[in-house]
């Protein structure tokens, strides 16, 4: 027999992102160049960009950038507390639609095809439990975004947050609920590993659960750092991923106090140094993400 050549290894289908903290705090327009460029310099396919801080964003030059680069990008964003679409105060509502409108309008200027996060409530630690008035405004809301959101070709979805930073979805089945009762097919579920570890009871549940209906992934550890220095159950998640077939982006999400956004880090808590390096720390979890997404031989 001739020496034939080693099948090639099987390519991973989804798309690999990582968030733009990972390398700078900001949206300025050196910030937006240093984020794409070392973005795409260690290989990823994806750029996630946080909304909280972007009025200095320019639209056009991140759109031609990131083309440049071959990226595809996903924004996200949570609410803030005097505009929050799970309020009861409709003025407090109107105000939270407008921060969604605007922030889709961003999203599809520069041909980001996802907004997601906390788009159903303010981030941070509710005073009380959900009203049945504010679920209301949150359900109206997200249709009317949805429709609005169609012809430009963007997808929504519902990230499940951990108790301290919403009350609106704590569970892949509150996400599910919630996207049932918006009824929009480009409404889908993104569930994230950090917020998993602290609300589901395991990793595989809530991936089943969800089935087709799950849009994005976020893969962060239990501390935000490093992933494989925690103590989550990676081979887990990633296997469910890979047995229900699952396509779509999944997105390295960390935080360190070496890269501050100011809202966005108060907001989740970032008080603490888990790393230094940027670049060191998105070679690493591509190269993590990559293996757990590729088959076992
Ligand atoms: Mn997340």
């Amino acid at each position: 027999m001739t020496n034939q050549p080693a099948p090639a290894a099987k390519a991973v289908a989804n798309q690999i992102g990582v968030h733009a903290l990972v390398f700078v705090g900001d949206t300025s327009p050196a910030s937006v160049e240093a984020a794409v460029t070392r973005t795409a310099a260690v290989g990823y396919d994806l750029l996630e960009f946080s909304l909280h801080d972007s009025i200095n964003l320019d639209r056009a030059a991140t759109r031609a950038l990131l083309k440049q680069h071959g990226l595809s990008a996903a924004c996200s964003r949570g609410l803030a507390r005097d505009a929050d679409v799970s309020s009861e105060d409709p003025a407090v509502v109107a105000r939270g639609q407008e921060l969604l409108r605007e922030s889709l309008r961003l999203t599809a200027d520069i041909g980001g095809t996802v907004l997601t996060g906390a788009l159903y409530s303010a981030f941070g630690k509710a005073p009380g439990p959900l009203s049945k008035a504010g679920r209301d405004h949150v359900v109206g809301v997200l249709k009317e975004l949805a429709q609005e959101a169609a012809p430009l070709e963007v997808t929504l979805g519902l990230e499940v947050c951990n108790r301290y930073e919403t009350n609106v979805v704590n569970t892949a089945h509150d996400a599910l609920a919630l996207a049932d009762d918006i009824g929009a097919d480009n409404v889908m579920i993104h569930l994230d590993s950090y917020h998993m570890n602290i609300e589901e009871s395991d990793f595989v549940k809530p991936v089943l659960e969800v089935g087709d209906r799950l849009g994005y992934v976020h893969v962060g550890e239990n501390h935000r750092g490093y992933l494989g220095s925690g103590h989550l159950d990676f081979d887990s998640f990633f296997g469910v991923l890979r047995s229900t077939g699952y396509r779509g982006p999944v997105t390295f999400e960390s935080f360190s106090s070496a890269v501050l956004a100011p809202g966005l880090s108060n907001d989740l808590a970032i008080w603490r140094n888990l790393w230094d390096d940027g670049d060191n720390l998105a070679r690493h979890a591509h190269a993590f993400i990559k293996a757990g997404l590729t088959p076992p031989a």
